[in-house]
C-alpha cells in the first residue's frame, strides 16, 4: 500500500490553472490592490428570466426529487430536438444522457473508455481539463502542438503521424477554448479521412462554445462532415455558456447506445442524476425563444473587435482572430527577452502573466496552461469598461520594458 492517502491517479494531476490564477486576483484583490479580472471563463449575464422562471416552476409543480439517471424525458426531448433543428444531427432520447456540466461528461467519457495506457490525442492549445481528466482516468494525453500558422488546428496529416495501436480518443474542440478557431467542414472531412484508417479510434467532439460565434453561421460539426463517423462519436455540450448557465451544471452527451450505457451505468453509481430543477431549466433553455443567444452574442462580438484592435496596437503582442468562444489567445513572443523596469527578464509566458499582475494588476492566464508558448489567454467575457481598463493598462506595461 502507498504511504500516501491521496491515490496516485489523483497526485497525478493539479488544480486548473484558471481557478488558481482567478484565486491570486481575487487575494490580490482582497489586499486592497485593484485589479483587472480578464481570467474568468463565463458569461457574465445573467441567466435569462424566461428559464429562472420556468425552474421556479418546477419547484412548485414539485420537479424536486430524483429524476432518471439519464435525465427527464422532457429535457431528452428538447436535446435530440435541439441537435436535429441546429445541428441536423438524428438522435433518439435512448441515445442521449444529461450530466452535471459538460466537464463531468468529458471525465465520464473517459472513465468509461480508457484503459491504463491508453492514449488520447489533445490538440494545443487546449482546454486545461483536458489533459489532467485524461491522467485522472489511467490514460495518456497524447499533446499534438497545432501552431498560429495553422490557424491553431490539427490538420489531417498531424493526426495520422499521433495515431497509434494505443489511441482511444482524438479530442476536437470547436470553437476552442482558448483560441476560438474553428473547423471547417472541408477541415473536419480531411481528418475523417485519416480516421477511416483508424476504426479504433473514437471521437469526443466538445461542442460546448458552439453557439458563440461571430460570422452569424452555425458552427459545423463534424458528423455534418463525416456522418459515417456517428457510431463512434461522442457530441458533448450543455447550456452553460450559450445561456449563461454556469452555475447550473447541465450538460449532455449524444452517442452510441453501448456507450450512453456505460455513462448511465457508472453516472448511476457515483453522481445520480443532474439536478431536477436545472434539469426543467435548461429544457425551457434549449426548446425557448433564443433571443438572448443572439443578442449575447454581438455583445461579445462588440469586444472582440475593440479588445482585439487594442491588442494588435500594442508592440510585442498580436492577436489571430477568434472565429468564436470569448478568448483572446495573444502571442507575446515580443515581450520574451525584454526587461521589466525592476530588473527582471521575462523568460516566457508566465513572467509576462506575473509581470502584467504586479505591475498593472492585470490577470490572465499563461499559455503554458493550455500547452502552446508563448501566449495568454484574456477573458472578453466582461464589460467593455474593464477591457478597455486592461487593454490602456497592458500598454503602459509593455511601454515600460526595455
Ligand atoms: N469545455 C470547455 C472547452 C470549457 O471551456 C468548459 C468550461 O470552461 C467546459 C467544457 C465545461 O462546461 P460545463 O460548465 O458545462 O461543465
Amino acid at each position: 500500500m502507498s504511504t500516501s492517502r491521496i491515490a496516485e491517479r489523483v497526485r497525478r494531476i493539479k488544480p486548473s490553472p484558471s481557478t488558481s490564477a482567478a484565486d491570486r486576483a481575487n487575494e490580490l484583490r482582497r489586499q486592497g490592490k485593484s485589479i483587472v479580472n480578464l481570467v474568468v471563463g463565463e458569461p457574465d449575464f445573467d441567466t435569462p428570466a424566461h428559464i429562472r422562471k420556468a425552474a421556479a416552476q418546477a419547484m412548485d409543480k414539485g420537479a424536486t426529487r430524483y429524476t432518471l439517471m439519464a435525465g427527464t424525458l422532457e429535457l431528452r426531448q428538447a436535446i435530440v430536438a435541439k441537435l436535429q433543428r441546429e445541428n441536423g444531427l438524428t438522435y433518439a432520447p435512448n441515445e442521449i444522457i444529461a450530466t452535471s456540466g459538460a466537464k463531468s461528461a468529458i471525465y465520464s467519457a473517459f472513465s468509461i473508455t480508457l484503459e491504463p495506457g491508453d492514449e488520447v490525442i489533445i490538440p494545443a492549445p487546449y482546454w486545461v481539463s483536458y489533459p489532467d481528466m485524461v491522467l485522472a482516468s489511467d490514460g495518456k494525453p497524447v499533446t499534438v502542438a497545432c501552431p498560429e500558422e495553422n490557424g491553431f488546428k490539427l490538420t489531417a496529416a498531424q493526426l495520422e503521424a499521433a495515431i497509434t495501436p494505443r489511441t482511444r480518443w482524438l479530442l476536437i474542440n470547436s470553437p476552442s477554448n482558448p483560441t476560438g478557431a474553428s473547423y471547417t467542414l472541408d477541415e473536419y472531412r480531411a481528418l475523417a479521412k485519416v480516421l477511416a484508417r483508424h476504426p479504433q479510434v473514437l471521437v469526443m467532439t466538445d461542442d460546448i462554445y458552439e453557439h458563440i460565434r461571430f460570422d452569424g453561421q452555425l458552427t459545423p460539426h463534424l458528423l455534418q462532415a463525416a456522418p459515417e463517423l456517428r457510431d463512434r462519436t461522442l457530441a458533448i455540450n450543455g447550456v452553460s455558456k450559450t445561456y449563461a448557465m454556469t452555475g447550473w451544471r447541465i450538460g449532455y452527451v449524444a452517442g452510441p447506445r453501448d456507450l450512453i450505457q456505460a455513462l448511465d451505468t457508472l453516472l448511476s453509481q457515483s453522481t445520480g442524476n443532474c439536478c431536477s430543477i436545472s434539469q426543467a431549466a435548461a429544457a425551457a433553455a434549449l426548446n425557448g425563444e433564443q433571443t438572448f443567444v443572439s443578442e449575447s452574442v454581438a455583445i461579445y462580438k462588440q469586444r472582440r473587435d475593440a479588445t482585439l484592435a487594442q491588442i494588435n496596437a500594442i508592440p510585442g503582442l498580436s492577436c489571430r482572430t477568434p472565429d468564436g468562444a470569448f478568448y483572446l489567445y495573444i502571442n507575446c513572443s515580443g515581450l520574451i527577452g525584454k526587461t521589466t523596469p525592476e530588473g527582471k527578464r521575462l523568460n516566457e509566458d508566465g513572467d509576462v502573466v506575473m509581470y502584467l499582475l504586479e505591475y498593472v494588476g492585470v490577470a490572465v492566464v499563461a499559455g503554458t496552461a493550455y500547452g502552446l508558448s508563448p501566449y495568454f489567454r484574456l477573458s472578453i467575457a466582461t464589460s467593455l469598461d474593464v477591457l478597455n481598463e486592461g487593454c490602456t493598462r497592458i500598454a503602459r506595461a509593455v511601454a515600460a520594458l526595455h
